[in-house]
């Protein structure tokens, strides 16, 4: 790969015919149409937030350097923004009048009411630009490796770049696509934010089974995104039918991989609602979202609610009464073996060999208090939490 050091060009040379697109959320366009600003391997804009964009605009007033920024050479004369891109939209969008920063005196300032010698303080300000010229894979390996300054490079948006081509073109537009109306709806079961590509992340986990490298690779030049818009679809409809209730705790999980496990079996949407609502005022479910699982699966895998264990001061109440009665009769204090006949018929053990029981299980109706506890030694209770 050939680099050349140019340092001739100023952000006024930049952002001649600069380009925003304020619906797809990036900067397009600029040196006189001679660079891409965002070819399709680059994430979305996210310096909009009045930090980081403004932060841009004040590290060129106080003169300090924006850092290196890389162009890719395409064709004679044309030229694409490897790593650079949120810093140039960022004076772009300042310039083109999208954005203010705070004067001196607090008040919002456009780029339009700064004063002149500041005007031109911003539009001559020097960048150090590396052009390169490679092959795409070359050029794509490189961009993978060096140090993006300010947000790095996500996992996804890493993915994306390797694999750029229609296919995550047509997957950004659906998935990463703050304006989707749809986003709303996958928010009660998609965690993360679409522009920086989690639902796309996600959609694509759920169809390639988590062989999201190898499901790009595969698709990379097809001209639509069917499978993959189909399979989200049927998963997200999927649990909407069952659990017709959102829940915070539905956010995130791994609805893929249930859809996988349960998605043949029938429900009824009307049981689950009601058990659903049990469970969650159930004092000894300490895990919410375990539940899910737990009602898909057919209410057997307690170990998913993680059921609340007994504390300490319960423990020792009940360690305490066991061995008293177990003394006078002379057998072991662990109930179980005290039915047995060998050596710890009679063994009484100390309280850090034991642990709590419940005497009725959980699932079976016993709650998690006192009444219901049961010290049993380490062997035993293992083998009965086996059942
Ligand atoms: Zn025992």
């Amino acid at each position: 790969m050939k680099t050349l050091l140019n340092t001739t060009l100023t952000v006024e040379d930049i952002c001649q015919g600069f380009v925003y697109n304020e619906y797809e959320g990036k900067g397009l366009f600029g040196l006189s149409g001679k660079l891409t600003i965002q070819p399709e391997y680059q994430r979305n804009y996210i310096y909009a937030d009045g930090k980081k964009d403004v932060a841009v605009i004040d590290s060129l007033l106080k003169g300090y350097p924006l850092g290196l920024i890389y162009f890719t050479k395409v064709a004679e004369d044309k030229f694409e923004v490897l790593d650079g891109q949120q810093r140039i939209t960022s004076f772009g969008r300042f310039i083109t009048g999208k954005f203010a920063i705070k004067g001196s005196n607090g008040i919002p300032q456009y780029f339009s009411g700064l004063a002149e010698d500041l005007k031109e303080k911003i539009l001559k300000s020097p960048l150090t630009i590396y052009e390169c010229e490679g092959t795409e894979s070359e050029i794509k390996e490189w961009f993978k490796t060096i140090n993006i300054v300010g947000v790095p490079l996500n996992e996804q948006e890493l993915s994306n770049a390797i694999h750029s081509g229609p296919f995550v073109t047509l997957a950004k537009e659906e998935f990463s696509n703050s304006q989707n109306a749809n986003i709303q709806k996958w928010s009660a079961y998609v965690s993360g934010s679409a522009i920086r590509q989690d639902y796309l992340k996600t959609a694509l986990e759920w169809v390639s089974k988590g062989n999201i490298d190898a499901y790009m690779s595969k698709h990379r030049y097809d001209d639509n995104i069917n499978e993959l818009k189909a399979y989200f679809n049927s998963v997200i409809d999927w649990i909407s039918s069952v659990f017709t209730d959102v829940e915070s705790e539905m956010k995130g999980l791994p609805w893929g991989e249930l859809y996988e496990k349960y998605h043949k079996n029938a429900y009824n949407p009307q049981t689950v609602s009601s058990k659903l609502k049990e469970l969650y005022s159930d004092f000894s479910v300490k895990d919410r979202k375990g539940v899910y699982e737990y009602i898909l699966g057919g209410y057997v895998d307690t170990k998913l609610l993680n059921i609340r264990i007994f504390d300490d001061r319960v423990k020792k109440v009940v360690y305490t009464k066991q061995s008293e009665e177990a003394k006078e009769k002379g057998v072991s204090n662990c109930p179980l073996c005290a039915l047995g006949n060998d050596n710890n018929k009679s063994r009484i053990y100390k309280i850090t060999e034991m642990d709590a029981d419940h005497v009725t299980a959980w699932s079976n109706g016993g709650s998690t208090d006192i009444e219901n506890c049961q010290m049993l030694c380490k062997t035993h209770n293992r083998a009965k939490g086996n059942k």
